[in-house]
């Protein structure tokens, strides 16, 4: 199902985008110490390479999946939000990423319908 996929893509660019500040900050003191830093340069820029792709992809899909009842974009925080909507540290396209991996269900945050994804 799509949300699924694009709740994957949401959580894993965040995980990138940690893994990538860590590495280029590890690769930063490596060179200040004059350390050899080509591993961490290759290792820094493919992740760079990954989380672009990452980004580019769950935008793309973040575009596309709609919800059933407001056809507001469920990953989208530009449109009005429902006073209950519920948030996360990673905002409220978080909340529902966490929801929808964790509990195959989510809470759109533009209208307050909640959904069941089809188990299969
Ligand atoms: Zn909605």
């Amino acid at each position: 199902m799509q949300i699924k996929l694009t709740a994957y893509l949401f959580i894993v660019a965040w995980v990138l985008m940690v893994l990538f500040l860590l590495s280029a900050l590890t690769g930063y003191l490596f060179y200040k110490n004059e350390i050899g830093t080509t591993i961490i340069e290759v290792v820094t820029l493919s992740m760079l390479v990954g989380l672009l792709l990452i980004c580019i992809s769950y935008f793309a899909q973040s575009l596309m999946v709609r919800c059933p009842t407001c056809n507001n974009r469920i990953f989208s925080e530009k449109e009005k939000m429902h006073p209950g909507a519920k948030k996360s540290i990673l905002g409220f396209s978080g909340f529902i990423a966490e929801e929808v991996i964790k509990n195959d269900q989510f809470t759109c945050a533009h209208c307050g319908e909640h959904f069941y994804l089809n188990r299969e």
